[in-house]
């Protein structure tokens, strides 16, 4: 053999390799993610306890089918907090979504739920979409908290703007679209997200006829949802999981905390405080200011209320894990469940509210109280049914979605150990 017939044989050899090394993986890949499609459906409100007073049929079958738990959320037990923790497995203090409304120092204001939620500078960590994405799993996501902001230039292969009025038989429609595309272009983990349980508690309470509907109508759709991957045959691969992001308790005009008449907190930064809004009642306050104010205003409050706790910055409670560098409120006080903290930018007395209809239930308060637990269903190829109870984190769940597609987390504060137990195959 010549030295070039030499070359061109070694080259040859070697160019083989490549493509059976290439093939192989390809082939391994397919497989050992095919059967691991996951649709994550945040169900706002949706409380531990739900089914214990209301039927939801699809939910509750899926339970029965796979596991069920009671999730302990992240404090406060708002919306933005816990659904951004269940997306990044991080603590608030990392993710930086303190509260619905966060204030931030450096940035010298108020999150701005219209013109901040495709703005990194708000958003800290790694949703599980974008690490998804990072090691080249295609992901879509119809509506999520921090779900339309690029982090890294990175963002779901498919996502849209947040529109409350979307109809979800149309959401549910689309979802199985993404999922009827060519395997090369199909998402493999998804998002879907229904706000009709939240809504319909806070404004007519706790298993009120129209919360009850509200969970009958989202369960419908959670129906249509199975429905569609049965039609697709895809049901039998796919894992679904449901989370919701806090519980919910009923308040009252007789548990009112009129602060009025001890502070003036009007000339402090109360984010709370929407600029529609001379008044507020609200589970918590959290409150910025300089030093010497506060600390003015925190003697003037504490031990006011047996049903209120004043907190200044360097004594929130270890399990509440919110003090974020920039953002941590230098005061918050904070209402025992049911109670609500009243303030008005006037001295305004109160009027008389819930008991108008108006704003019969919230949630913020303790996210260890029994009423403020969420909770967590799963059900699909990936689970192991069991009948435990235990309760976790919501900061658990982003390792376990990592686990079940196959892809290295980012750093998080969850522990998969946690939660590996619900997997036929856990993760290290
Ligand atoms: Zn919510």
């Amino acid at each position: 053999m010549t030295f070039f017939g030499a070359r061109f044989a070694q080259l040859l050899f070697s160019l083989i390799l490549s493509f059976i090394i290439v093939f192989t993986t390809q082939a391994l890949e397919n497989k050992s993610r095919n059967n691991n499609t996951v649709i994550m459906i945040g169900i706002d409100g949706l409380r531990a306890n739900t089914f214990d007073t209301i039927a939801a049929p699809n939910m509750q079958m899926l339970a029965k089918s796979g596991v069920q738990r009671a999730m302990v959320p992240a404090m406060p037990t708002k919306t933005f907090v816990n659904f951004y923790s269940l997306a990044t497995g991080l603590h608030p203090k990392h993710h930086g979504l303190i509260s619905n409304y966060p204030y931030d120092r450096k940035i010298g204001r108020t999150f701005n739920r219209r013109t901040d939620v495709q703005d990194p500078k708000w958003w800290g960590g790694e949703p599980i979409w974008i690490s998804a994405e990072k090691q080249g799993i295609k992901t879509a996501t119809y509506f999520w908290v921090g779900s339309e902001v690029a982090i890294d230039g990175v963002q779901p292969s498919f996502w849209k703007p947040y529109n409350q009025q979307k109809d979800y038989t149309e959401r549910v429609e689309e979802v199985l679209a993404w999922l009827a595309m060519p395997k090369k272009m199909r998402p493999q983990f998804i998002t879907l997200y229904f706000s009709a349980i939240d809504s319909a508690a806070h404004t007519f309470g706790v298993n009120s006829k129209e919360e009850v509907n509200a969970v009958a109508r989202v369960d419908k759709h959670i129906g249509e949802l199975i429905a569609g991957l049965q039609k697709l045959g895809m049901y039998d691969n796919t894992n679904l999981i449901l989370v919701s992001d806090h519980g919910m308790i009923d308040l009252s005009d007789d548990r009112v905390i009129n602060i009025d008449q001890w502070a003036d907190i009007s000339t402090f930064i109360v984010p709370d405080w929407a600029p529609s809004r001379d008044t507020v009642f609200a589970p918590f306050l959290n409150i910025y200011g300089d030093a010497r104010a506060i600390k003015e205003i925190a003697a003037q409050l504490k031990g006011k209320h047996p049903q209120m706790q004043v907190f200044r910055r360097d004594e929130f409670p270890s399990h509440y894990h919110f003090d974020h560098p920039d953002r941590g409120p230098d005061l918050m006080l904070l209402a025992e469940p049911g109670w609500s903290i009243f303030a008005s930018k006037h001295k305004k007395p109160p009027e008389p509210r819930f008991s108008s209809g108006s704003f019969m239930a919230t949630h913020g308060y303790d996210n260890r109280h029994t009423t403020m637990q969420a909770k967590f269903i799963a059900s699909g190829p990936a689970f192991k049914p069991s009948n435990d109870n235990k309760s976790f984190d919501n900061i658990d769940v982003y390792s376990l979605i990592a686990c079940i597609l196959k892809i290295d987390p980012a750093i998080n504060d969850g522990n998969i150990e946690h939660v590996n137990h619900l997997l036929h195959k856990p993760c290290d």
